[in-house]
């Protein structure tokens, strides 16, 4: 007898009492493990990842929770055999295997350096700019995100037990919320061993993530306003948790990635001898075949030129009967088995629907050869395309889960663009053309209707990752019957699980509020210059006032020479006097970004280590020779790398002229030693 799946709640494993639900292998027909979620204490649940879980995960900074999913990706990453030989079982090949294995760890990768990255070391995320909200600088708004206090809750689709429990708690998890898995149950057993190698390595917080292995029960009454779900499956599975009370009167917010009637339109410029023609039908066969079509992302619907519609199906008709149907563990086999005999059931009666209004061309939805494998006891399917009639209705309605494709004909770009979106909005199109014309008029008509569009053609062909594939750092999700919902999309899908609030009040309390020093705000000028300060001494408002410097026109002319810039508004009088906006020589705006560094550089060796950069550099009134010009640098932001001896420093710069305008304003980044010999004594090279 097989194991019966556990649950994971409260920090115990959870046994149901009954014997549960049998899971059978895809590719043989023997029972894998067994199910069931019966007497799990949802309440328990809920409770212990609100107050255990979430608590732990806030009070880590955005750092911290990246550090935390590299290290876990790392320490899966040493298991992936043992996943590997478990996921033969759910009908994937080693190829569809990597998609499953490798593209969830890699995920926690993507996510783990994103979070450094692109986040601060902090808790609060701040969103654009400072708003000035009155005439004189004392009352502000800034936008800011923050952890909502509730709990993630991830329900998944069979086809991805890993991908799909690591893309959506990758991204909860950096926002700052637990997580309550539940797994699909054809495949629950390799989300769990997973998520028994999670939990045994102790990488994450108490209460930051736990599973059902088995059905919900009554785990939506328990959800509310700060809760959210995001749910991977079918249309008609969305359609009764859009219902649900927790979501129509308690404000629960539900996430939806359901079916998707996805579409590859090969653009009228291309011929059969085009490199774009292989390149199409490659990629047809390809989303028919990998993890058997059931992808969320195959290509369901085959959109071409009606006059070269013969050659195309006689093009993927020839591919199509190369591929080698069977056991997945089998290297030569190139589909495996889809994922229950329940499943494949489903996708023959999707085929019936869709012939209805389209011909088969290739492949028998009854019979398939196999190699290694018993075409009866497991699940296997022969790859089917379809013709449609003109006028057919079924192919934008029906989704067949599984290695089925319909073509579709079309005259013109506009007809080609209608077809598509009679899908009603799907996750991803891909359009395969080497006209600019024509890409651009076909994807800004498929734009509306999808999360993703793909352009292939043979300058990009080599390194595109593919129609299918969806990616962390783009979105994921589609509109209207694709669910609505969005995915990833790298920070964007960390932003889903927070909550953004307008912040106004005085510049000082925005500094408090949001870690960052605002204009406005105090600032602290020091008799050590900021630049003998290390990390752990700096603090934000910490500010350079330097003296002033006259600009000569010497000065611009000897920039002019020394650099080459010699636009005529620095060098010619005639010229510039009839500029519209300078009415005469004016300075180069990077002489006068270059003069300010002069300024308020500390020349010395100390902790500033190096500039990497400006942001937001903008020059505001022009300088004219005469002109005097100060600076005004301040500690705008402090940014630890946990990874190395020093952090980044944000410095808030502004150049002033003899009338006190701005001339310029931008941020100075640099880097700067966590720690440096004890140099308080010295003097500072600039007042
Ligand atoms: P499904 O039957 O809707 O099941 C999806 C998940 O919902 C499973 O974990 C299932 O658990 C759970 N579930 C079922 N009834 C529920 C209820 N009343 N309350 C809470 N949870 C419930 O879908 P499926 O057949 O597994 O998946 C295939 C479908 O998913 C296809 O239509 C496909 O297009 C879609 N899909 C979409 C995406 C995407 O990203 N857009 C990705 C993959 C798949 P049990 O298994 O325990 O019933």
């Amino acid at each position: 007898m097989s194991a019966l799946l556990e649950s994971y709640v409260a920090g115990h494993w959870f046994r149901a009492a009954d014997e549960g639900q049998t899971v059978l292998d895809a590719v043989t027909g023997e029972e894998v493990a067994r199910v069931s979620s019966r007497g799990l204490d949802v309440s328990a649940l809920v409770a212990h990842a609100r107050d255990v879980g979430g608590p732990a995960v806030r009070a880590l900074s955005f750092h911290e929770r990246a550090g935390m999913l590299k290290e876990l990706a790392l320490h899966l990453g040493g298991h992936k055999d043992e996943f590997y030989a478990l996921s033969f079982r759910t009908g994937a090949t080693r190829r569809d295997s990597a998609v499953d294995i490798d593209g969830g760890i890699g995920t926690l990768f993507s996510y783990a350096s994103k979070g450094k990255r692109e986040l601060p070391d902090d808790t609060v995320f701040l969103d654009g700019a400072v708003e000035p909200l009155g005439r004189g600088g004392t009352f502000l708004g800034q936008h800011v995100y923050t952890s909502r206090t509730g709990v993630a809750v991830q329900i998944n689709a069979f086809n991805f037990p890993v991908w799909g429990m690591l893309e959506k708690l990758a991204p909860a998890f950096l926002a700052g919320l637990p997580s309550i898995v539940k797994p699909a149950t054809q495949t629950a057993y390799l989300t769990e061993a997973v998520f028994r190698r999670i939990i045994e390595s102790g990488i994450l917080p108490d209460g930051s993530i736990q599973l059902i292995s088995g059905g919900v029960g009554a785990l939506f009454d328990e959800l509310g306003e700060q809760d959210s779900v995001a749910f991977t499956g079918s249309a008609s599975t969305a359609e009764i948790l859009r219902r649900d009370p927790a979501v129509q009167e308690r404000g629960l917010r539900l996430g939806i990635e359901a079916d998707s009637l996805n579409a590859s339109i090969l653009g009228t410029d291309v011929a059969p001898d085009d490199p774009e023609f292989e390149l199409f039908v490659k990629g047809v066969v390809t989303e028919m075949t990998v993890k058997a079509g059931q992808k969320c992302t195959a290509i369901r619907r085959v959109i071409v030129p009606e006059p070269i519609a013969d050659r195309v199906i006689a093009a993927l008709s020839d591919r199509l009967s190369r591929i080698v149907v069977g056991d997945p563990a089998d290297e030569t086999v190139r589909m495996g088995a889809l994922a229950s005999i329940g499943q494949r059931e489903e996708v023959r009666r999707a085929i019936t629907a869709l012939r209805r209004s389209a011909d088969l061309v290739f492949g028998d939805p009854d019979a398939v050869q196999t190699r290694g494998a018993d075409a009866e006891a497991g699940a296997f399917l022969s790859p089917v395309l379809l013709r449609a009639h003109e006028g057919a209705d079924e192919p934008h309605d029906v989704e067949p889960f599984g290695p089925v494709s319909t073509v579709l004909t079309y005259r013109t770009v506009e007809e080609a663009v209608a077809l598509t979106a009679r899908g009603r909005g799907s996750l991803v199109a891909s359009v395969v053309t080497h006209d600019p014309v024509v890409a651009r008029a076909i994807t800004l008509g498929l734009a509306p209707w999808h999360g993703r569009v793909l352009l292939l053609d043979r300058d990009d062909a080599a390194e595109s990752t593919g129609h299918g594939s969806p990616l962390p750092m783009l979105v994921h999700g589609g509109p209207g019957r694709a669910g609505g919902g969005e995915e990833l999309g790298g920070i964007r899908g960390v932003l889903h699980h927070m909550q953004r609030t307008a912040i106004q009040g005085s510049p000082d309390m925005l500094t408090a509020i949001t870690g960052r020093w605002t204009t406005g705000s105090q600032r602290e000028i020091t008799d050590v210059h900021p630049f003998r300060k290390s990390l752990a001494e700096l603090r934000i408002g910490d500010s350079v006032a330097t003296m002033s410097r006259t600009v000569t026109l010497a000065d611009i002319d000897h920039f002019a020479e020394f650099t080459g810039d010699t636009f005529y508004a620095h060098t010619d009088p005639e010229a510039a006097a009839a500029n519209p906006l300078f009415g005469g020589i004016v300075a180069h705006g990077y002489l006068v970004v270059s003069l300010a560094a002069g300024l308020f550089v500390e020349p010395n060796p100390g902790p500033v280590l190096a500039n990497f950069g400006v942001d937001h550099l903008r020059f505001l009134t022009p300088v004219k020779a005469g002109d005097a010009i100060r600076v005004l640098l301040t500690v705008k932001q402090i940014t630890p790398r946990s990874s190395a001896d020093y952090g980044e420093v944000r410095w808030d710069a502004v150049v002033l002229n003899q009338d006190e305008e701005p001339v310029a304003t931008y941020d100075v980044l640099t880097l700067v030693a966590k720690t440096w010999p004890a140099e308080k004594t010295w003097p500072a090279a600039t007042p």
